[in-house]
């Protein structure tokens, strides 16, 4: 399907190789998109954005080297797909990860450093309210699990921070979050990510 054939309800592709994709389909519906899960490279075809959501970022990798979607999904999102990745799929988009696994690929397309698991063993889950750019001033909940901790940000907009380090950027059409919003019932950021896909680059 092209452009022009669109509807004008977004169509978003939710990357399911392992990991929470099935909290963000039901997300994206309540925010009004329409959703595909992402398995095979024909998934990819008439997307207007991509969730990678949060899992296992090594699993991840492997599973979509394994299925011939890195290349592809790298392509796409270099092209301007639109980007919604959360936890274990900001690590599978920065370009540097500290602690992964030693063959552990990614997409390398996000500007930041991230060390998995940086928050450290003893405060593997914790919730937060955070102040997130551009959600007019109320509170987000901030549910992080085993999160990735980021080091490092070089041409990325920060959206939020807690305790000093950046947990949501954006990069031109790529957003990426810390934390789990598709594991709480507000569907702020999944409605700004479904306005995001369908503004045309
Ligand atoms: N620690 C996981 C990883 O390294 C990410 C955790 C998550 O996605 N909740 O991939």
């Amino acid at each position: 399907m092209n452009r022009s054939a669109r509807t004008d309800r977004a169509l978003i592709g939710v990357l399911a190789m392992q990991g929470a994709f099935a909290e963000h389909v039901r997300a994206l519906e309540a925010a009004g998109a329409r959703t595909r899960l992402v398995r095979a490279q024909a998934d990819l075809e008439g997307l207007d954005g991509i969730v990678l959501p949060g899992g296992e970022s090594t699993t991840m990798t492997m599973l979509m080297e394994r299925v011939g979607l890195l290349e592809p999904v790298r392509e796409a999102i270099r092209g301007g797909l639109a980007t919604l990745a959360t936890c274990a799929g900001m690590i599978v988009l920065a370009r540097d990860v500290t602690d992964g696994m030693p063959e552990q690929k990614g997409l390398g397309l996000l500007d930041i450093g991230v060390r998995r698991n940086g928050y450290g063993r003893q405060v593997e889950s914790f919730e937060s309210p955070l102040h997130i750019e551009g959600m007019n001033g109320k509170e987000f909940p901030g549910v992080f699990i085993r999160s990735p901790l980021v080091e490092r940000t070089g041409d990325v907009k920060v959206l939020a921070t807690y305790e000093g380090h950046p947990v949501a950027v954006r990069q031109d059409r790529i957003v990426a979050l810390c934390f789990h919003p598709e594991l709480t019932s507000d569907l702020r950021l999944h409605r700004e990510f479904v306005r995001l896909a369908m503004a045309r680059p």
